[in-house]
C-alpha cells in the first residue's frame, strides 16, 4: 500500500508553508519560534529545494548550489537559524578569472578588486572608488531606470574587460544581465564585496540537516512528498485552505514558496485576481536556468590547488548571450576539496553554465541524452587544462539541465534565479489581492541565492505574523 505522506495531519494550522526552499524553510521557522503552528508541504522526498545535494554509487556527494553567498548568510543564519549553522559558514580564499582577457586570482574583496582595478586595468583610484561607494549606497528605493549597463558605461567607458570582471561573476551568481535594473547589481555585488564569497563546511546535506532538526525542534509539522495542487480562496478574497494528496487542510495564512507565477496564476487561479494584478503578474519574466556537469574523481584522487570558483570563458568579451548560449563558451567551475566534508577523501568539481529552457524543452529523449553526454565530453575536454589528466582520474560524470530542475523544485522552466525584477512587487503585493496568502522566494534578483531567500523569509514571516492577529492563532 501506498505510504501515507500526510498521516496524522491536523485539518487546520495557523500557517501553511508551500515548499521548503530556504524562504520557505526560513519562514516556517521564524513562524513556528514566534508560537505559530506550522505545516511545512514539500513536494520533492528531500527538502531544501533548490539548496540540496544528491549522492551517487561509491560514496561520491554532490552540492548543487552550493558554490558561494555573501558573508550575510554568517548573520541570518545565525539569528534565525542557530549558532551551530552559523558556525559552519567560512570564507573561500581563492576566486579565479581565466579568460581571453585577463588571468587573475582574487579574495572578491573591495580591497583586492579596487588593487586589480588600479593596478592591473589601470583605472585611477578615485574612479574606482567612488564606484564602490555609488555602489554600496545603492538601495530598492532608488532609481530603477538606470540599467547595470548604463552604471559601468558612466565609471568605465568602453572598458568591457573592467565590466567583465565586474560583471561576470554576478551573471552566474543570480542570472543579471547589463539590462537589468543597475540597483539589482549594485546591491548584490557589494554584498560580496564587503568580505568575499563563503560556503557551509560539511555540505548542503549537514546544513538541511540541521535545520530539519531545528524546524522539528521548534515544532513545525514536516511532510515530503506532498504536492500541493491548490490554494482556496473564499469569495471575499481570504485564503481558506490547501489542497493537498486528497486532503483540505484549513489555515489562517498561506506561504508560497513555490515559483511565484505558478502560486499565482495555477495555484490561486486567475478568477479571484484584479485583471490589473493578473496582467502583472503574467507580464513577470523568469530568470534564465542552469545546465551542470557533476565530476567525482576516484577515492584519495586529487588535484593541485585550483582555487575554489573558477570563472571560465573563451569568449572575447563579457556577452550574455554568449553565456547562455547551449554552445557552451563559458563555465563557472566549483572545485570542492576533502575540506568541504571534513573526514572525506573526495575531490570533485561541479561545472556550472547558465542555460536557456527552451535549448533543452523540446528534444527528443535520444536527442537530451547525446547532448547531455556531449556537455558531459566537453566539460571534460575544458577542464583538462585546469586537472591533467582528469579523465584518468575520473570516477563519475554526469549532467543536469534546465529539465532537471524543473522536475526537482517545479519552477517554471526551470527558472534557477526565480524572476526578473518586476517579480519582487508582484510578490509583495499578493497579499492586497488574497488576505492571507504571502509568497517567499526568488524573486527580483536581489531576493535570489541563499542569501536573499533566507532574508525574504524572514520579511515575510513578520507579514505573516501581522495578518495573524493573537485570537486566530492558537499560541
Ligand atoms: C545550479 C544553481 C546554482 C546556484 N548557485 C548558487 C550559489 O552558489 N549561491 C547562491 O547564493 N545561490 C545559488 N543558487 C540559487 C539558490 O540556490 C536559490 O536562489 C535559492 O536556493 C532558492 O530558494 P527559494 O526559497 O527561492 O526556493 P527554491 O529553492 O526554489 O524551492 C522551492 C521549493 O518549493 C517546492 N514546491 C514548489 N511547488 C510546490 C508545490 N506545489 N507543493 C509543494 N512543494 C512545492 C519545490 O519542490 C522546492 O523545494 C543556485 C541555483 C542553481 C539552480
Amino acid at each position: 500500500m501506498a505510504k501515507d505522506f500526510l498521516k496524522e495531519t491536523r485539518d487546520h494550522y495557523d500557517v501553511v508553508v508551500i515548499g521548503s526552499g530556504l524562504a520557505g524553510l526560513t519562514g516556517a521557522n521564524v513562524l513556528a519560534k514566534q508560537g505559530y503552528s506550522v505545516l511545512l508541504l514539500e513536494h520533492h522526498y528531500q527538502l531544501g529545494g533548490m539548496a540540496t545535494w544528491f549522492k551517487r554509487k561509491g560514496g561520491h556527494i554532490f552540492d548543487i548550489s552550493l558554490h558561494g553567498f555573501p558573508v550575510g548568510m554568517k548573520k541570518s543564519c545565525r539569528k534565525y537559524w542557530t549558532q551551530k549553522i552559523a558556525d559552519s559558514i567560512v570564507p573561500l580564499q581563492g576566486i579565479r578569472f581565466e579568460n581571453p582577457q585577463f588571468s587573475l586570482r582574487t579574495t572578491f574583496t573591495r580591497e583586492d578588486f579596487t588593487r586589480i582595478i588600479i593596478e592591473k586595468f589601470g583605472i585611477a583610484p578615485q574612479t574606482v572608488d567612488e564606484f564602490f561607494t555609488t555602489a554600496r549606497k545603492m538601495n530598492f528605493f532608488d532609481d530603477q531606470d538606470t540599467t547595470t549597463g548604463q552604471l559601468f558605461e558612466e565609471f568605465f567607458p568602453g572598458r568591457t574587460d573592467v565590466q567583465r570582471l565586474l560583471m561576470e561573476p554576478i551573471t552566474y551568481a543570480n542570472g543579471s544581465t547589463l539590462e537589468d535594473p543597475a540597483i539589482t547589481y549594485g546591491i548584490v555585488f557589494s554584498n560580496f564585496m564587503s568580505k568575499g564569497v563563503y560556503t557551509f563546511r560539511g555540505g548542503t546535506d549537514k546544513l538541511v540537516k540541521q535545520m530539519r532538526a531545528e524546524l522539528e525542534q521548534n515544532g513545525v509539522d514536516i511532510r515530503i512528498r506532498s504536492l500541493v495542487e491548490k490554494i482556496e480562496v473564499t469569495p471575499d478574497r481570504r485564503v481558506a485552505a490547501v489542497h493537498v494528496g486528497g486532503r483540505r487542510i484549513t489555515c489562517g495564512a498561506v506561504l508560497s514558496n513555490a515559483n511565484l507565477k505558478t502560486t499565482i496564476l495555477n495555484l490561486v487561479g486567475e478568477e479571484h485576481l484584479d485583471p490589473d494584478y493578473l496582467d502583472e503578474a503574467r507580464a513577470v519574466r523568469l530568470n534564465n536556468s542552469s545546465c551542470q556537469v557533476y565530476i567525482a574523481l576516484k577515492p584519495g584522487v586529487g588535484f593541485d590547488d585550483c582555487g575554489d570558483l573558477l570563472f571560465h570563458s573563451e569568449h572575447t568579451g563579457f556577452d550574455v548571450n554568449a553565456v547562455l548560449s547551449k554552445n557552451v563558451s563559458s563555465r563557472t567551475f566549483s572545485f570542492y576539496y576533502p575540506e568541504t566534508r571534513p573526514g572525506s577523501d573526495r575531490w570533485l568539481i561541479v561545472s556550472s553554465t547558465n542555460a536557456n529552457y527552451a535549448d533543452w524543452a523540446n528534444l527528443s529523449d535520444e536527442q537530451y541524452e547525446a547532448d547531455k553526454q556531449h556537455l558531459c565530453e566537453t566539460t571534460l575536454d575544458c577542464l583538462e587544462q585546469y586537472v591533467p589528466g582528469v579523465r584518468e582520474k575520473v570516477a563519475w560524470v554526469e549532467a543536469s539541465t534546465p529539465r532537471t530542475f524543473e522536475h526537482y523544485t517545479r519552477h517554471q522552466q526551470g527558472a534557477s534565479f526565480g524572476t526578473k525584477f518586476e517579480g519582487l512587487k508582484v510578490s509583495q503585493t499578493l497579499p492586497e489581492q488574497i488576505r492571507g496568502l504571502f509568497h517567499a522566494g526568488s524573486v527580483g534578483i536581489i531576493m535570489s541565492g541563499w542569501l536573499g531567500a533566507v532574508n525574504y523569509g524572514v520579511i515575510v514571516a513578520n507579514e505573516v505574523d501581522k495578518h495573524l492577529t493573537p485570537s486566530e492563532a492558537t499560541v
